[in-house]
């Protein structure tokens, strides 16, 4: 058994948290790669160490100096040398490096030392060899991931050292330089350490006990969700759950490798297993496996008595593609279609745009309709339900929830229903309420 246990931003914020970390290792030997982010927060007034790094590249760029921020940047690290007794020299490493910083220091570079100091750090305290992503973890030219190399480089390292951490959020370029990956990238750091090394878990230690059936902020102590596949995860956070950084998925999932969520402040409880699929589900399971939804959509319908849908709906699809805005979702009738848009996405380009799709369609009548919110239930086991959307309709009906438009997911994962933006987080507690029990 191995497994690669990637800790957040939150889980590395002080030297408690290191304890929790070290705990956590200790509790299972096959945790033999570990994957660090940056120190984060440590409640909620506090900053990000990545967050302070961007703040000093804008600095250095206007000419300001930002001597203040990296003195609170060292004495967080500093603070956590002393209090577990370590001996790396962040100190004069880091001191080291603020005399090279310069207006002209690639952001990237300096924003990567949250991630590398950290990880000395907590590689020293839990005894595991340090690997610095700029030697296991390479970009090509084109800015993507060279997947083979980095495949090679780190089962290499883990061969050679029997228990290693790397840093997340960066790797190197060819030419030698570092590159970050975007915000929340060491998600994606620690994917790709599982599927090189073959891992049979990859686990993703945060503070929150998995995900959770619904944002917390909307219904109250919401349900986590125990399991759920990768298919249901893409569309909860298409719908807007925040859960993974959306690359992270692709790695595992391709090497048929479980990802479980889990929270360093409560390690007993078991938190979310994604999975590729899940075969026999126990009927005590939930046949709604979680609840998302996005406000702010526009509805854009064109009316034509005897509608060519191929040939209208082509042309429709073309004029919205000039303007770069995609098609959330369409419902068509017998002579008219409706187009459900992000709206700041087309933002004041839905002006010419309706004049576009007049000129090309040719409608009897164009109508456009905003201040829309997409709310989605999805679940794996809604397929093999009769009967769930006219139960969910009724439910929403019930109370007071004007339904402006229906859309069903071709795969049957997921019903997603349009309301007005007003009524967005009754209808989440509606169907909350309703199903998830
Ligand atoms: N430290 C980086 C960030 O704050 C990467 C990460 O934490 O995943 O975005």
């Amino acid at each position: 058994m191995l497994k690669v246990a990637k800790f957040g931003g939150s889980s590395v914020a002080g030297p408690e948290q290191f304890q929790k970390v070290k705990a956590i290792i200790e509790a299972d030997p096959s945790r033999r790669v570990v994957v660090s982010s940056a120190a984060g927060k440590r409640d909620a007034a506090d900053h990000k160490l990545t967050d302070l790094l961007y703040l000093c590249h804008a600095h250095l760029t206007y000419g300001v100096p930002c001597d203040d921020i990296m003195e609170t940047i060292l004495r967080r690290f500093v603070e956590i040398k002393e209090a577990l007794g370590l001996r790396y020299d962040v100190e004069g490493e880091l001191r080291a490096f603020m005399a090279r910083m310069n207006k002209d220091m690639p952001v990237d570079e300096l924003v990567s030392r949250g991630e590398y100091f950290t990880s000395r750090l907590l590689a020293e305290y839990l005894g595991f060899t340090f690997v610095d992503a700029a030697s296991c973890v390479f970009f090509g030219l084109d800015g993507q991931v060279d997947r083979e190399k980095t495949d090679q480089a780190i089962l290499a390292a883990l061969k050679a050292n029997g228990s290693i951490l790397i840093p997340g959020f960066y790797g190197r370029l060819p030419t030698g330089r570092i590159k970050v990956m975007s915000r929340g990238g060491s998600d994606i750091s620690g994917a790709l350490a599982a599927a090189a090394v073959g891992a049979d878990v990859y686990e993703n230690w945060t503070d929150v006990s998995g995900i959770l059936m619904a944002d917390p902020r909307i219904v109250k102590d919401p349900a986590p969700i125990s399991r759920i596949t990768y298919a249901e995860l893409r569309e909860l956070a298409f719908m807007g759950a925040s859960v993974l950084h959306e690359d992270s998925i692709q790695p595992v999932k391709e090497r048929g490798i479980a990802l479980n969520i889990r929270n360093t402040n409560r390690p007993e409880d078991p938190g979310t297993m994604i999975v590729e699929s899940i075969e026999a589900d126990s009927s005590s399971e939930r046949f709604i496996t979680g609840i998302a939804g996005r406000r702010n959509f526009t509805i854009l319908t064109l009316r034509k008595r005897n509608l060519n849908a191929n040939q209208t709906l082509g042309r429709a699809l073309e004029v919205l593609d000039r303007y770069k805005t995609p098609v959330e979702h369409i419902t068509l009738g017998l002579d008219s279609f409706a187009l459900v848009l992000s709206t700041a996405t087309l933002g004041d380009g839905i002006y010419d745009a309706v004049a576009d799709l007049r000129s090309a369609c040719r409608p009897d009548d164009v109508d456009v309709q905003d201040g829309i919110a997409l709310v989605a239930a999805v679940g794996r086991k809604m397929t093999s339900r009769p009967g769930i959307s006219g139960r969910l309709f009724r439910a929403l009906g019930e109370n007071g929830v004007n339904i402006r438009t229906i859309a069903q997911g071709a795969d049957e994962l997921s019903i997603i229903v349009g309301v007005e933006n007003e009524q967005f987080e009754t209808a989440i507690r509606v169907m909350y309420d309703g199903f998830a029990g």
